[in-house]
């Protein structure tokens, strides 16, 4: 089973993720390319994308990953980042 999913700020995109999508992951923020703009906390499903407190080297609040084992690897975050500022890391069975 399927399910479409808006990506909001980029009208007439969408993607198409499993319902049934059993994977996991985590993702890498790049502080040098986030510019704060925190788009990919709206369009994470799993809400574990929040406003963080570090800011980088050019004054820009960077976004940051609050990783309580739901991320799925949906890449729903890399793909809306205007920055290309998310790298997503699918975790393999043996954890990896
Ligand atoms: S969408 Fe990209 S630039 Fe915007 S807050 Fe998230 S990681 Fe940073
Ligand atoms: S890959 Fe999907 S679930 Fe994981 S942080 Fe990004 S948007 Fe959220």
């Amino acid at each position: 089973m399927y399910m479409w999913i808006n990506t909001g700020p980029m009208p007439g995109f969408s993607v198409i993720i499993k319902e049934n999508n059993l994977k996991k992951g985590r993702i890498k923020i790049d502080s040098d390319r986030c510019k704060g703009c925190l788009l990919c906390v709206g369009q994470c499903p799993k809400g574990v994308i929040k406003k963080g407190e570090k800011i980088n080297r050019f004054g820009y609040t960077l976004a940051e990953f609050c990783d309580n084992g739901s991320c799925n690897a949906c890449t729903l975050c890399a793909i809306v980042c205007p920055d290309c500022a998310i790298e997503v890391i699918e975790i393999t069975e043996d954890g990896k």
